[in-house]
């Protein structure tokens, strides 16, 4: 059972997601535009996304490229270009009400004309194999952010995990993977280490300076997964002053047996405001049903990963987190003010 929300509290939150920021730090958008535009579908933000970002007032999303399994090695460095070009063309129709972020002058104006900004970043790196030229390209395309792996292990570094087994794997960064690491920081670009195992986010944070973070992880010690992070690693990135999207995969927050699905949310914020503060928390809910359903393989029966039906149930989250006392300054932050604050800083 999850919690119920008195409507005090989520009248309270949707004023809030009307004056204020709101981000969602992870969303596999761009993959899935290029899904469903293969499968002959059109104007896919504006069917499937754009009245629930309008209903939970987003103002700036970060879309991964992410290469499924399937398309590595061959085929992955054509499906990262074609998922931006699909991201392209689909907003291509939306110019008043979606954009893509490159730089602070997309921002401010996104901002100053209250639209969607879109924020683009690679989930993995897998499709540049160790070929650094490439992440030059990738910039000139608007990509502002990468993390070297999906959990898989490739040329750049082991991952969390040995994908789709869920099997822990441990091991670093290769010289590639530390020569990535240094380009990204030297482009501005930001680092995401979700997904990265415990060595390599040592080995990041040793040779980085500047803010690191997790576009979508929880706290370990909330829900105990190798996808989240220990109470060390979040102290480390909030003291470099770093941001941890909160992940609402049922599984990484560890809602899939109880359906307690805000509950979970809550308590791995809570978490991370009791050992950092409110500054470094916000929104990566990496919700992936959508693309899922979008995905061509034959499926007998529908899975469902989400703790949230769709990004308007934000709003949700938002109101729980009031109902539970956290004060109304600290909600604002965590729904995107944290976020938009960082982003601004490095576009
Ligand atoms: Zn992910």
């Amino acid at each position: 059972m999850d919690m119920k929300i008195d409507d005090q509290f989520r009248r309270q939150a949707e004023q809030l997601h009307c004056g204020s920021p709101v981000v969602d730090a992870h969303l596999d958008l761009a993959g899935e535009i290029l899904l469903r535009q293969e499968a002959g579908e059109k104007d896919i933000i504006a069917r499937h996304y754009l009245e629930n970002f309008k209903k939970a007032g987003l103002s700036l999303l970060i879309s991964s490229i992410y290469v499924d399994d399937v398309m590595l090695p061959e085929k992955g460095l054509r499906n990262a270009l074609n998922q931006i070009s699909a991201l392209q063309s689909d907003l291509a129709g939306l110019a008043d009400e979606v954009v893509l972020i490159k730089n602070s002058t997309d921002f401010e104006s996104a901002r100053d004309k209250g639209l969607i900004g879109i924020l683009l970043y690679m989930e993995g790196l897998d499709c540049i194999g160790d070929d650094l030229r490439l992440l030059s390209t990738f910039y000139e395309l608007g990509v502002r952010g990468a993390s070297l792996t999906w959990s898989r292990r490739n040329q750049l570094a082991n991952g969390c995990c040995r994908a789709r087994e869920h099997i822990q794997i441990p091991g670093g960064l290769s010289a590639a993977g530390r020569s990535v690491i240094r380009e990204l920081e030297r482009y501005a670009c930001f680092i995401d280490i979700s997904h990265l195992n415990d060595d390599g986010f040592d080995e990041v944070m040793a040779l980085t300076t500047k803010p690191v973070i997790a576009t979508h992880s929880n706290a370990r010690s909330v829900y105990d997964s190798y996808r989240n992070l220990t109470d060390a690693q979040i102290k480390k990135l909030a003291e470099r002053g770093g941001m941890i999207g909160i992940n609402g995969c049922t599984l990484i927050a560890g809602s899939h047996k109880q359906g307690n699905h805000l509950e979970m949310l809550c308590k791995h914020i809570e978490h991370i405001v009791q050992l950092v503060g409110s500054d470094h928390v916000g929104y990566g809910f990496d919700l992936c049903d959508s693309y899922g359903r979008a995905e061509p393989r034959l499926q007998f029966e529908a899975t469902s990963f989400d703790c949230l039906a769709d990004h308007s149930e934000m709003v949700l989250v938002t109101a729980a987190l009031l109902q539970r006392g956290m004060p109304a300054e600290a909600v604002r932050s965590i729904i995107g003010g944290n976020f938009y604050r960082y982003i601004h800083g490095i576009v």
